[in-house]
């Protein structure tokens, strides 16, 4: 066990050393230090965008990395998954990106590089050298899509980069970016995983915590906008078939009322969509619509997982961004990220002006 496989513990090499270490997972879940540490790098993404300071015995930093992963899942909210995989990924282009900027090497500390990086994630032969001064490096293509799709803003869009022969220039922070994406979704890879219900109890109050922590700071219900054009194909097409008036099975109609609900629709918006179902009685469809969005009961419902909507055959027309994704809340914010402010006309405002040019006109 190296201090660098504590320092970056989503590394191939950590994870073997992890393996080595052969921890029994329900006796690391009694593990005080390692499950501070684990609650800390979780807490920190979602307060602060970071993972806090390391540990400083490398045994309990690297084996909190694998145990705070088990949190995420336990907790399985999206929104935390993606935080934490950010928070991850930021902390590694810090300590890379320092690395690189001091050329520090320091045999305790082996720092790793953007070329260490780019082995690990199998791509060191797709990105060369540029020839010209004005840009650093030259990416492949194929190389470069698949982790640019997922960057924010418009100026990662082939379109607007100076493509010549099948790469694409990108200059030395923006390559940095592409490698801490390729951390994301290294972190993000295989969440939430299937934890044995011994551990989930063990964990029972650092989840408990997790779970107030997100409550507090309400980010499950944090969009509040509502664009169907930029909905991922599964609620577009239940949306259609609502709208259709198309009769859905009930798993089918939760899916749709609790994403229209976590988007920040109101019970009255909501219901108002189901008035041209068939058979449409407007007190259970309240009732419902309340008991997912928590109103009556302990519980507030998020939309079931990808993984969820495909096993009842709701995940349908997936695209490519769906391939990088695990949940239609993520897909949805990150498609509103994507997208140019004045693209993002709400629904409801767009359905208000044309009700009143209806009444002008009447
Ligand atoms: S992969 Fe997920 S977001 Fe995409 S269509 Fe299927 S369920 Fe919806």
């Amino acid at each position: 066990m190296e201090r660098r496989h504590a320092t970056y513990p989503f590394l191939d090499a950590a994870r073997e050393a992890v393996a080595e270490l052969d921890p029994d997972l329900r006796a690391l879940a009694d593990e005080e230090r390692v499950v501070a540490r684990a609650t800390e790098r979780v807490e920190r993404a979602l307060t602060d965008g970071d993972i806090g300071e390391p540990h400083r015995d490398v045994r309990t930093e690297l084996l909190s990395y694998p145990l705070a992963r088990v949190l995420v899942s336990l907790v399985d909210e999206h929104i935390l998954t993606r935080r934490y995989a950010r928070s991850e990924a930021g902390a590694a282009h810090e300590r890379f990106t320092a690395a690189e900027g001091s050329k520090l090497k320091s045999a305790r500390e082996q720092p790793l590089t953007a070329d260490d990086l780019l082995a690990e994630f199998d791509l060191a032969r797709h990105v060369h050298p540029a020839e010209s001064d004005l840009d650093d490096h030259l990416v492949e293509v194929g190389a470069y899509l698949p982790l640019a799709a997922d960057m924010r803003g418009e100026g990662w869009r082939l379109v607007n980069r100076a493509l010549a022969d099948g790469m694409v220039p990108v200059s030395t922070a923006e390559r940095d970016d592409l490698l801490r994406k390729a951390v994301e979704r290294r972190v993000a890879d295989g969440l939430p995983l299937a934890v044995p219900t011994a551990v989930g109890d063990a964990l029972d109050g650092p989840v408990a915590d997790l779970r107030e922590t997100l409550a507090d700071l309400d980010l499950t219900r944090d969009i509040d906008t509502v664009v169907p054009e930029r909905f991922p194909p599964c609620m577009k097409a239940l949306l259609d078939g609502v709208q259709k008036g198309d009769h859905l099975a009930h798993h089918s109609r939760f899916a749709i009322t609790a994403f229209l609900a976590s988007i920040g629709m109101t019970t009255d918006e909501i219901v108002d969509l189901y008035t041209v179902n068939p058979g449409f009685a407007e007190d259970i469809t309240r009732y419902q619509t309340d008991h997912i969005r928590g109103e009556t009961g302990p519980t507030e419902y998020s939309p079931p997982s990808c993984a969820t909507m495909q096993s009842y055959g709701d995940c349908i027309n997936k695209d490519e961004r769906c391939e990088t994704i695990s949940h239609p809340l993520a897909y949805y914010e990150e498609a509103l990220d994507d997208a140019d402010e004045e693209e993002l006309t709400d629904w409801r405002e767009a359905n208000e002006e044309a009700d009143d040019e209806g009444e002008a006109e009447a």
